[in-house]
């Protein structure tokens, strides 16, 4: 997601009309990853079907959830979440069992007789505290909009609410007529109910998520939306076979903005499923919601915050953010809280990369140093480490270390192994994890064997400890060698890096030439720049391109 609190930027884009390119794909669903959950062990919910009568007024929601549970491991108890609800029964295959109600949990007994798969039934009622927002707003409408991360959820979906445990769901939803449901997945059915006298009109809304996303990315809406249709311009690049279907639900009141920034959204789903693997989705919306993040970026249903469409001051970097979400963070989710960096970091980075694919080389340079400057000034970055394992504030993960820092990382890892091995070990990585969870030692492995070099001392040096590399510069002139000699000094303050450094020389002709040195772990490194020079330089410039995370100070 993006934070609201986020300053808007611009960026100019001169973009010309791309060509669209026609993938053909065949893909099929790939099943739950393996590998043991640590959250509620022995356990895996694999389908959820969820049914909700949602009020006329008020806050009280009646609903029925129905799990599809695997069992893997001997556990006799099943766990749920779900916060201050009342919970009027559970079945265990459709058979009544007693069970026992924390606050926060629902605990049941699963007998062993029942075997590795059943189902379990939870009837419950009332208001959600939280993770399903229903509110009125100031024109005097009913609206409910989900928002659960991060594990939010549970205030109204009885779940295993943990990011490791993926499922697909059914929502049913029983509404006023006058209000539109949108929720994951494909659109199922909208009937109208029959009615009572006296009564208002209802319509049962059926959406169904065929692939399995965690419990956070389960939403629905139920608001009076516009629909808006940004037609199948994916044609070819989604992973069902027909085309990536996109579109915008606001309120009405905001419909003149349409498209706006939208009209771009065509382009970010053709790019990343050029740059990693087809759309993973059954459609892709975009709401105007009551998120309180900027955006949150629900599997198929991305849900924005309402003020920038009120404001129309929306803007196309946090359509990409969420976008590429849907790759990172959607299909390959962080198996762990604490590598919520490859969800986070991602989005950062390939928002940064539609700038680079749709505004060119410099907007992204300066796009990157930006990137830079918000890292070298937060003191998150300068005390903890991106992947943070001992930070048990889920809010508090939301921060510089796993956006812009997990971002650079992945910049300087495309610098390190080159744009080839890069985006070949990030396809790796992402179709070995897709509709699954991942850790950082999935990617590394990947980008390792798409490189063919060994990259623990990488990972390690930018995402395990806190902090960046300053560096001191200076050059001179050998003229004997008629090479230019250059020191690296790097401060003390986070310890020594080992990255490339690429030098730009300008000749005395004022010609640029450009070489890369290795700059080791070391406190000082002085190297000779491998180019032949035919008089001293007019000038040298370190990292000219930006592709360092680094602090950078002549002498
Ligand atoms: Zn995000």
């Amino acid at each position: 997601m993006r934070n609201a609190i986020r300053r808007n930027r611009r960026f100019t884009l001169s973009m010309v009309a791309g060509v669209v390119s026609c993938l053909t794909t065949s893909s099929r669903a790939t099943g739950q990853g393996s590998g043991p959950l640590s959250y509620r062990p022995g356990i895996d919910v694999t389908d959820y079907a969820i049914t909700l009568d949602l009020p006329q007024r008020g806050a009280s929601i009646d609903g029925r959830a129905i799990l599809t549970v695997r069992r893997w491991a001997p556990v006799d108890t099943l766990v749920l979440d779900l916060v201050g609800l009342r919970v009027d029964s559970v079945l265990v295959n459709e058979k009544p069992v007693t069970f026992a109600r924390t606050d926060s949990l629902v605990r049941l007994p699963v007998e062993r007789a029942l075997g590795d798969s059943f189902s379990v039934t939870v009837r419950y009622a009332g208001e959600p505290k939280d993770g399903l927002i229903i509110r009125t707003d100031s024109a005097g409408r009913w609206t409910a909009f989900g928002d659960n991360w991060p594990n939010r959820a549970r205030n109204w979906i009885p779940s295993i609410d943990h990011p490791s445990d993926k499922a697909t769901v059914t929502w049913s939803v029983r509404a006023p007529s006058d209000r539109r449901v949108v929720a994951n997945g494909e659109l199922l059915e909208e009937t109208p109910l029959p009615g009572m006298p006296g009564s208002v009109p209802r319509t049962l809304t059926r959406w169904r998520e065929s692939r399995p996303i965690s419990v956070y990315l389960m939403v629905i809406a139920a608001a009076p939306l516009v629909y808006y249709d940004l037609g199948r311009a994916g044609c070819g690049v989604g992973e069902f076979s027909s085309c990536v279907r996109q579109s915008v639900y606001v309120f009405p009141e905001s419909r003149d903005f349409l498209p706006g920034p939208f009209s771009h959204a065509p382009e970010m789903v053709r790019l990343f499923s050029e740059l990693i693997a087809p759309f993973p989705y059954e459609k892709l919306a975009h709401l105007e919601s009551s998120t309180r993040y900027g955006g949150m970026e629900n599997a198929g249903a991305i849900f924005y915050a309402d003020a920038p469409f009120r404001r129309r001051t929306m803007q196309p970097g946090v359509i990409a953010h969420e976008t590429a979400h849907q790759w990172f963070g959607d299909a390959v989710t962080e198996r762990e809280w604490s590598h919520v960096w490859l969800s986070e970091g991602f989005a950062t980075y390939f928002a940064a990369l539609w700038v680079e694919r749709f505004a060119g080389d410099s907007a992204f340079r300066d796009e990157m140093r930006r990137i830079r400057q918000e890292v070298v000034k937060a003191p998150e970055v300068a005390s903890r480490p991106v992947i943070d394992t001992t930070q048990t504030d889920l809010m508090a993960l939301l921060n510089t270390n796993s956006y812009q820092k997990g971002g650079w990382t992945l910049h300087m890892l495309r610098t390190l192994v080159g744009d080839s091995a890069f985006f070949r070990g990030l396809r790796s990585y992402y179709l070995a994890n897709r509709h699954s969870t991942a850790l950082t030692d999935d990617l590394r492995r990947a980008v390792e064997a798409s490189s063919g070099r060994p990259l623990g001392w990488f990972f390690d040096q930018w995402l395990r400890r806190p902090g960046f590399a300053e560096v001191t510069t200076s050059w001179r002139y050998d003229a004997s060698q008629r090479r230019v000699v250059a020191t690296v000094t790097q401060g003390t303050r986070f310890g020594a890096y080992r990255f490339p450094l690429t030098v730009a020389i300008t000749d005395a002709a004022g010609k640029e030439r450009r070489a890369t040195i290795d700059v080791p772990a070391a406190a000082s490194t002085t190297a000779v720049v491998p180019l032949q020079l035919d008089a001293a330089p007019r000038g040298v410039a370190f990292d000219p391109d930006v592709r360092v995370l680094a602090t950078f100070q002549a002498r």
